[in-house]
């Protein structure tokens, strides 16, 4: 130990110490740096890498064993045997080559510690053979416990160096590495040198061919330059790559590679900005979300090749009619977003995104074909709408919604998309619901306006929903068509109902109501043959109720399915009549057995005139044609009055009795 310190203490100058340590500090950085790269980089370039670390490595080691060596002072003149001296440094740097080779594929695996065990050795080695050409007119004898100090902390700081590089996550790992590989180094100079003592020989005489110190000087000061400047560049200039490789990186993560525009990332990140930037001053500017009418459609039929060929030409003529300034992103499959800053009125929001919508209609071209795009835009507006991004996005997106059904440009309206966030939620909840046992059916008594007995009841579906309570139908039934639950939900009405109409002493018919879905349904006949097996109920009690509606969207499914639906024997109802466009057509074209006169028209009566002549009209019609008729909504004896003297046979409405559950019209049914 005492040797220790005086060897650093008075053996070297102290300046010596400094450079070496710089130099080894310096070196061992980029050493370790290095080989980080030689681990990470591909295949092909890692060998680049490794030649670079081994270079740079050995380098580092030979430069600081000489730089230390000048500053020592033996007492006695000396010189280097250039022999020697390069061929302890060709030695270290195909070491150290070895050793990070070694480390480069170890993966995690003890290979690590082997391979630092490998560049310690090979700077011991260096150190030996560079001492062997240190020529004295003397002796140099060594210590054997330094020399296996030597050895051990040597390759204990060395293994523990790249240990660390590899196995440790904490911040400054790369730098504790570097630290214990500089330690490795100088241990191994120092701890050497310690126990080295000269025994001056006057009978040797020192070679005329050593180099003398100024050469070693110029060598190590040339070697540490090299291994400072080459090392640091080529990281540099690694560092800069990196760069260009993460910008371009994340250029291509906030772009959308088919159309080139920003992303649904960068949009959002366009819309923090924004929302940070005018939140401050107060300044309006609008989120608008576009929406390709029937993408979905005609990506199926005419291909996802014309599908793309649309995107990319919507993308074009965005980016063509948007003033400067206007951020556009494709934010979905066919969704497209619009940032406008600095907004005045919204009526020049709504000009712009006509205009923009008009240019996208433009007639477009492709392979033969013609497209015509049409965009649906919804709108949000800062602050009014939302003061953060997800209020912002959620409200344009519920504009959209609406816009999709008005066709045009539409702004966020609180009253009426609050409404609509609801029925999507309702819609999503319907088959809990179902299963939930929330949908009742209630009946309501038909009667004739003759003698005012009852000859049927219509079955019609409440929703008692465990949150928002009672839904009326007219909500739930258009959403269940929607999402096609319906077919689920009219087959267990129909079937709820045949059950218990069979169970009824009196034979009433009962009317089911058939939504204009589940008659495009192909099954539905089958559906309707299998209940009525099952439960037994006489074909002839059941009348379906069909709207205009349900015929117009398919016509000759439509016709398919009423006719199968009669060759069981069932009755088809038209129902809310006149409300359609084109009743009389319908009419003639469908065998249906009886007519059920809109309750809209039986409001007006008596004194309103036109609901009068229609109804007089529609019973005269029903008369000629050989069909039943029905007036629906009777609420007052003036309006069955009417009715009765106009000779309509069969009435339904409140003043009868208003639709009920089951349990109250048990004395009905069985009485
Ligand atoms: P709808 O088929 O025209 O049913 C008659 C509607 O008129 C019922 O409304 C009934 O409660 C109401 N009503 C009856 N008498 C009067 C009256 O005197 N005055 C007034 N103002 N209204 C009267 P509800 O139950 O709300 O049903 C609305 C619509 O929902 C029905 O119109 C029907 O189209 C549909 N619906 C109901 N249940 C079902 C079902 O099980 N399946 C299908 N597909 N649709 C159903
Ligand atoms: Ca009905
Ligand atoms: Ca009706």
């Amino acid at each position: 130990m005492n040797n220790l310190v005086t060897c650093l203490a008075v053996e070297h100058s102290h300046s010596a110490i400094a450079a070496a340590l710089f130099v080894s500090l310096i070196g061992g950085a980029l050493t370790i740096s290095l080989t980080t790269r030689v681990r990470q980089a591909p295949r092909s370039q890692s060998w680049l890498w490794l030649l670079l670390a081994g270079l740079v490595g050995g380098m580092t080691a030979w430069c600081t064993h000489f730089i230390a060596m000048l500053g020592y002072d033996v007492g006695l003149p000396h010189n280097y045997d250039p022999l020697l001296t390069f061929l302890s440094l060709g030695s270290v740097i195909v070491t150290t080559t070895v050793g990070i080779f070694i480390i480069g594929n170890a993966g995690r695996s003890l290979l690590v510690e082997a391979g630092g065990a490998v560049v310690s050795l090979g700077v011991v080695l260096m150190h030996f053979i560079g001492m062997s050409g240190y020529d004295v007119p003397g002796y140099l004898v060594w210590s054997t416990p330094y020399i296996i100090a030597c050895l051990i902390s040597g390759m204990v700081f060395g293994m523990l160096a790249f240990s660390t590089l590899v196995r440790m996550r904490f911040r400054y790992h790369g730098l504790a590495a570097a630290l214990l590989l500089t330690v490795s180094i100088v241990c191994v100079h120092f701890v050497s040198i310690a126990g080295l003592t000269f025994v001056p020989d006057g009978s040797i005489i020192l070679p005329n061919s050593g180099l003398q110190t100024q050469t070693m000087v110029f060598f190590t000061i040339q070697g540490s330059g090299m291994v400072v400047v080459l090392g640091l560049s080529l990281l540099l200039l690694d560092i800069k790559n990196r760069e260009n490789v993460r910008s371009e990186v994340r250029r291509a993560s906030v772009h959308d590679a088919l159309t080139g525009l920003p992303n649904r990332t960068a949009m959002g990140e366009e819309l923090a900005r924004l929302i940070s930037e005018k939140g401050a001053g107060g300044i309006q500017f609008a989120l608008a979300f576009l929406d390709v009418r029937g993408f979905k459609g005609l990506n199926d039929v005419r291909g996802h090749a014309a599908g793309d060929f649309v995107l990319s030409s919507v993308a074009a003529r965005l980016r063509g009619s948007l003033p400067a300034g206007v951020f556009a992103a494709r934010t979905g499959n066919d969704e497209f977003a619009i940032l406008i800053p600095d907004l005045q009125h919204r009526g020049d929001v709504q000009r712009l995104l006509r205009r923009v919508i008009q240019e996208v209609a433009r007639p477009a071209s492709w392979s033969g074909q013609q497209f015509v795009v049409r965009l649906d835009a919804g709108i949000a507006v800062f602050p009014d709408d939302g003061q953060v991004s997800d209020e912002l996005v959620a409200r344009a997106d519920a504009a959209l919604l609406r816009a999709k059904r008005t066709r045009d440009v539409t702004f966020y309206d609180a009253g009426v998309d609050h409404g609509e966030r609801r029925l999507n939620a309702l819609a999503l909840d319907l088959r809990r619901a179902f299963e939930d046992g929330e949908f009742q059916l209630y009946y309501q008594q038909q009667h004739l306006t003759g003698d005012r007995s009852i000859f049927g009841f219509e079955v019609l579906l409440r929703w008692f929903h465990r949150d928002y309570g009672f839904i009326p139908p007219d909500e739930f039934i258009p959403l269940a068509e929607r999402t096609g639950f319906i077919h689920v939900l009219g087959e267990w009405v129909l079937r709820q109902a045949a059950a218990d109409a069979v169970t009824w002493k009196n034979p009433f018919q009962v009317g089911v109501n058939v939504a204009p879905e589940q008659l495009a349904d192909p099954n539905l006949a089958q559906i309707v043959g299998a209940v009525l097996k099952e439960t037994g109920l006489p074909p002839e009690r059941l009348e379906l109720e069909i709207t205009e509606s349900g015929i117009v969207d398919d016509f000759h499914r439509a016709l398919a399915s009423i006719e199968a639906v009669k060759a069981l024997g069932v009755k088809v109802a038209m129902d809310d009549f006149g409300t359609g466009y084109s009743s009389l057509t319908t009419l003639q074209q469908f065998p249906f057995d009886k007519i059920k006169i809109d309750r809209s028209f039986v409001a007006g009566l008596p004194h309103d005139e036109l609901s009068a002549a229609i109804c007089r009209s529609t019973v005269i019609i029903s008369k000629s044609l050989g069909i039943r008729v029905l007036a629906e909504g009777v609420e007052t004896e003036e309006q069955l009055a009417f009715l009765q003297r106009e000779g309509c046979p069969r009435a339904q409405g409140y003043y009868f009795g208003r639709p009920k559950p089951r349990s109250e019209i048990e004395d009905l049914v069985n009485g």
